[in-house]
C-alpha cells in the first residue's frame, strides 16, 4: 500500500478486545472523508468481520499472533488491508461461499466474507496455508455536499 500523507498502520495482537478497537480506529481514520452514518456503519462491519476472522481462525487459541491493519485515502476512496500470519485458508473459493464455515461449533454462520463483499466496493482475498491471509478492500465515499459537517 502506498504510504501517502493519508496513511495509517496498526499492529495488534489477536485478542477479542481488538475487534472493537480496530473498528473504532478505522472509523475515525475514515472520518476525514465525511462519511454518512450508513457508510461508516458498513465500513465498521467490514472491519469487524475481517479482524474477527484473523482473531478466530488464523491462530490457535493459545497462540499469540499479530494482526496488521493498513489504511490509505486517495481522493474519496479508502483502501484498507487486514493481514495476519496465521494458518491461512486451504480452499479459498469454498471459504468465500455464503454459509461456509469451518467452525460451526463456535456458532459461526459463515457469512463474514459475504458481508465484507456486500459492504465494500472491491475485495480481494489472498491466503497461503501456513503463511497467512490478507484481505484487501476499497470503499468509495459519497461526496455529496449536503451531508452534515
Ligand atoms: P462468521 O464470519 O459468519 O462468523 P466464518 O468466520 O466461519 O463465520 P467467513 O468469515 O465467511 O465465515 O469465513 C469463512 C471461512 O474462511 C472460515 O470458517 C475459516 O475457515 C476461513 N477463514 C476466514 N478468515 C480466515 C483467516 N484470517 N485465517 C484462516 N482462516 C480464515
Ligand atoms: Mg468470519
Amino acid at each position: 500500500m502506498k504510504r501517502s500523507n493519508d496513511y495509517m498502520e496498526l499492529i495488534i495482537p489477536n485478542i477479542s478486545e481488538n475487534e472493537s478497537f480496530s473498528r473504532v480506529v478505522v472509523a475515525s481514520f475514515a472520518a476525514r472523508l465525511n462519511p454518512t452514518v450508513e457508510e461508516i456503519n458498513e465500513l465498521k462491519t467490514a472491519v469487524s468481520e475481517a479482524v474477527t476472522n484473523s482473531i478466530i481462525h488464523a491462530y490457535s487459541e493459545e497462540e499469540t499472533g499479530e494482526i496488521k491493519i493498513m489504511g490509505s485515502i486517495e481522493n474519496n476512496t479508502l483502501n484498507l488491508v487486514v493481514e495476519d500470519d496465521g494458518k491461512g485458508i486451504k480452499d479459498l473459493e469454498k471459504a468465500k461461499e455464503p454459509l461456509y464455515t469451518t467452525r460451526p461449533e463456535l456458532e459461526r454462520s459463515g457469512m463474514g466474507f459475504t458481508i465484507i463483499e456486500s459492504f465494500m466496493d472491491e475485495v480481494e482475498i489472498s491466503s497461503t496455508p501456513g503463511e497467512g491471509t490478507k484481505v484487501i478492500m476499497k470503499k468509495s465515499f459519497s461526496t455529496s455536499t449536503n451531508k452534515k459537517e
